[in-house]
């Protein structure tokens, strides 16, 4: 088959281009390595294999295993060979593409943003800029010695008056540092140092050349040198929530409304599936219960998964008969809305109990034993709380419940693992849109919770305060907008204080 050679991106899954997407998404074979976060390996089928050459700096001999690890699987299937920013960037891509053809392996390349100047965005500082810099170089810091012959000529570089980008460059910061000045780089020359650019652990440091070996960041940073780092745009840009990371705890796909809401916002997004959705344990009985839907005169939706799992069971619309539809909120009226139909009444709250208020209370008929008022169907979640059913019955009407869907637990092997839940522990807020993610996460993360939690309604916040957490925000509106909403709201009224004070500014810490 094919060996796509994959251009990554530094961190951040939005730098993945179309192309590069749509390839990963069919994947067979992932083969991948440090510098890929999980979140990008999310984006291949759960099925994939994902192979990790998980390549530290200094790990040499291991180029020839990828090589052949290409080699075996490209031959009959479909690899994406997944590469930290651009291939051809210092990627050593170039040699496996030799390795590939060869032997007669067919591939593809597909560039990639490179971190040399997509992280320096990220941070606020653009490589380039008129009156300030008419070059740039992206040269690398690990190439042993650098005074050595052979290695980078710092020389020519201090003397030619343009940007420089310098990739893996940390271990040898002082001596690269000195080489410029030694060749006519001011002292005072601004610096920026961005480590782990575009994701969510991104950390940045401004300081002169001079000051340069003294800073404590970790590889993989990017060193950029020269007038343009001493500009500040602003970090990636200035949105609602720009800066603030923030931890969603379900799957990416269960959770994509909130994510890309959050994104928009300008939030950095750590993905923590904490649990996953299983279909009915009587898939049969689901089924059964969708083809009898005409016999009842409502059927009621508690939340998109229901929906998922039902309505395609019907055979199409008509299977409904004169059954009315009636949904719990705006995201379940929208799901419902997506497979065409509309439902007939929405509940105000959005909540079970705002359900039970918004429906009408059973037609009376004249004999109640054998002739009830009236019947409504409804497809659930296995651990739903019991308030809907006993409240409809209390209003007169025969409900039927049938298990729709199930919430079991996720872990490493969804995506939870030991960095993502570094990262989710580091981040500003979290985010818990049910009551079972909160126990499901504090089990996860060992109760590591970052210091802003943030509900999307009543019941989540009163399980995160049982599990002994501080609500800090709990969503007036019970959607993923009215969640993001109730975050900004926050650090509006935050930011609001802190000039109040006399403090320093915008809202939960600001990473970059
Ligand atoms: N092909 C990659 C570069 C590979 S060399 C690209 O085009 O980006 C690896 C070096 O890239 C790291 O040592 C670091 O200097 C830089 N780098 C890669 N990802 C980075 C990130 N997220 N933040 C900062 N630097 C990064």
């Amino acid at each position: 088959m094919t060996v796509y050679l994959v251009g990554a991106g530094p961190g951040d899954p939005g730098l993945l281009t179309r192309r590069g997407a749509d390839i990963l998404a069919r994947a067979e074979v992932v083969v991948f390595d440090r510098l890929v976060l999980p979140a990008l390996l999310e984006l291949a089928p759960p099925t994939a294999l994902r192979v990790d050459m998980g390549k530290g700096p200094g790990e040499r001999g291991r180029q020839e295993e990828i090589h052949a690890v290409l080699i075996e699987h490209g031959a009959h299937k479909t690899v994406v060979r997944l590469k930290g920013g651009d291939p051809f960037v210092f990627g050593r891509g170039s040699e496996e593409i030799e390795a590939l053809r060869a032997a007669g392996v067919d591939y593809e390349v597909v560039p990639g943003v490179t971190s040399a100047f997509a992280v320096p965005a990220y941070a606020g500082v653009p490589v380039t800029h008129r009156g300030l810099s008419t070059s740039v170089t992206v040269v690398t810091g690990h190439v042993g010695d650098p005074s050595a012959p052979g290695g980078v000529a710092w020389d020519a570089l201090a003397r030619a008056d343009g940007t420089l980008v310098i990739l893996m460059g940390m271990e040898n910061r002082a001596e690269i540092a000195r080489l410029l000045m030694a060749g006519g780089r001011r002292r005072d020359t601004p610096v920026l140092v961005v480590e782990w650019g575009t994701a969510p652990a991104q950390r940045s440091v401004r300081v002169r050349l001079d000051e340069l070996h003294a800073v404590e960041l970790e590889p993989p940073a990017t060193i950029v040198v020269g007038a343009v780092a001493g500009l500040d745009l602003g970090g990636r840009g200035r949105r609602p929530l720009s800066g603030v990371s923030v931890v969603v705890t379900r799957p990416r796909l269960q959770a994509q409304d909130l994510v890309s809401r959050l994104a928009d916002a300008g939030a950095t997004v750590v993905v923590v599936p904490v649990i996953a959705i299983a279909g009915p344990v009587d898939p049969r009985a689901l089924e059964q219960a969708a083809g009898r839907s005409a016999e009842y005169d409502w059927i009621v939706f508690t939340s998109v998964n229901a929906v998922e799992r039902f309505v395609p069971l019907l055979r199409d619309g008509r299977s409904l008969g004169a059954a009315q539809i009636a949904a719990v909120g705006p995201a379940t009226t929208a799901a419902l809305a997506a497979r065409s139909l509309v439902a007939d009444l929405v509940a105000g709250d959005a909540t079970a109990a705002g359900l039970v208020a918004a429906m009408p209370t059973a037609p009376v008929t004249g004999d109640a034993t054998d002739a009830p008022g009236g019947r409504v169907l409804f497809p659930r979640a296995a651990d739903a709380r019991d308030v809907l059913a006993p409240g409809l019955r209390a209003k007169g009407w025969l409900v039927d419940e049938v298990e729709a869907y199930r919430t079991v637990t996720a872990g490493p092997t969804d995506g939870a693992t030991a960095e993502v839940l570094e990262a989710a522990a580091a981040a500003d807020v979290i985010t818990f849109t049910s009551p079972s993610t909160v126990d499901r996460y504090l089990t996860l993360s060992g109760g590591r919770v970052p210091p802003v939690v943030a509900c999307i309604g009543p019941v989540t916040a009163e399980a995160a305060r049982r599990a002994g957490l501080e609500v800090d925000v709990v969503a007036a509106e019970h959607t993923a907008a009215g969640l993001v909403a109730g975050l900004v709201g926050r650090r509006e009224a935050t930011t609001a204080a802190d000039r109040a004070e006399g403090g320093p500014g915008p809202g939960p810490s600001v990473p970059g």
